[in-house]
């Protein structure tokens, strides 16, 4: 059935072999859109479904949204099984950046283009357009969060008051998502400095990405890894001041670990990623120091714009065509701004863009 399915669907694209699903005489009824997600473990992946899936329903076109459980080989299926039902355009989260080159080369086989979603996948010819936030920047945004926490630099970009030194410790993401790479560099370009200077001093001497990085994003991860921080480099008295995390469900597990060691009103300026609600309200009750907001409203209506222009036989508008080489060629790029969220910052950019109620934050969820 499968390839039956494959045929029909070969036989609905265009064929004019510049990619691109559609064809002038498809209505928007009769065209699927394949959007593959990783995992529902973290709330802004639901958001981003969601808002992708509503999008384009509004406009009349199918979805066909999956979830892969932040499993590599389900996320691989759920492609797979895309492709034959005759997805007319695939929208891909990955899971792992380098895991889907022969899903990737069947859309292609069959005509359908691919556009990475927020993560770009790696290795592959076959990625058509990425549409994500600038990850650099979110890198940068982080650390400049540390510094600004800590007192050493003013929201303004300005010289803060604090002298140092000051200890830290040095979170990144999962390996295989070519963002935690992104978001890594972008921090520690903004850290060297005040490391080389001696204001900043990461205890336990890891500053490798290597080193750091927590597989999958899991919370967990980051809570033994910091208690292992805390037992093998705090256990001189001293304490951590600041810990660069990446994304909120890592803070949460690293709040978790330095309150389970008896931080509480000293709780080090921890960062963030993401705006999730219990976050959010962690930042409102003064425990995380701040988060990076990234809209995902923005992100889905961008992957939606590009979907549309695919399937119109029409090449989507990319604002960079430099930045994103994944391994195998540069592709084209649109990259959304983000914001830096303190707690001053929770009403203007997160309760007066709709985002979330003050209810919400003040509940945490
Ligand atoms: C996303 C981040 C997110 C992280 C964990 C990254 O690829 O860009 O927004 O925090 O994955 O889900």
């Amino acid at each position: 059935l499968g390839s039956v399915v494959l045929a029909l669907s070969m036989a609905a694209c265009s064929g004019d072999g510049a990619g691109g699903g559609g064809n002038d005489s498809d209505k928007p009824g009769d065209l699927t859109i394949g959007v593959s997600m990783p995992t529902q473990t973290s709330e802004r992946w639901i958001a981003d479904g969601n808002s992708v899936k509503e999008k384009l329903e509004a406009k009349g076109y199918k979805v066909d949204l999956q979830y892969a459980g932040d499993d590599i080989p389900t996320q691989s299926q759920q492609v797979d099984q895309m492709i034959t039902r005759g997805a007319d355009v695939l929208i891909i989260a990955a899971i792992d950046g380098t895991a889907l080159s022969g899903q990737l080369q069947a859309a292609a086989d069959a005509k359908i283009p691919v556009i990475a979603y927020d993560r770009l996948i790696r290795d592959s010819p076959n990625v058509d357009f990425y549409v994500s936030f600038d990850n650099f920047k979110v890198g940068v945004a982080q650390a400049t969060a540390l510094l600004v926490g800590l007192g050493l630099q003013t929201k303004d970009g300005g010289k803060g008051e604090a002298t140092g030194p000051f200890n830290i410790e040095l979170f990144a993401g999962s390996l295989d998502d070519n963002n935690a790479h992104f978001f890594f560099n972008g921090a520690m370009e903004t850290l060297k400095p005040f490391i080389d200077a001696g204001t900043l001093k990461v205890k336990s001497g890891q500053t490798k990405i290597d080193q750091v990085a927590i597989l999958r994003w899991q919370q967990e991860g980051a809570q033994k890894r910091m208690e292992d921080l805390l037992t093998s480099s705090y256990n001189d008295g001293s304490k951590v001041a600041g810990v660069l995390s990446p994304y909120d469900g890592l803070s949460r597990g690293i709040i978790t670990a330095l309150q389970n060691a008896g931080y509480s009103g000293d709780m080090p300026v921890v960062t963030g990623q993401d705006a999730e609600i219990a976050s959010v309200k962690l930042i409102n009750d003064g425990v995380q120091s701040s988060t990076i907001f990234k809209d995902t409203r923005l992100l889905a209506e961008q992957a939606v714009v590009a979907g549309e222009s695919f399937l119109q036989d029409k090449t989507p508008q990319a604002n960079d065509t430099e930045t994103y080489n994944n391994g195998v060629k540069v592709v084209p790029s649109y990259l959304l701004p983000v914001q830096t969220v303190f707690k001053d910052d929770i009403k203007p950019v997160l309760i007066d863009s709709g985002y979330f109620t003050a209810e919400e934050v003040a509940a945490g969820q």
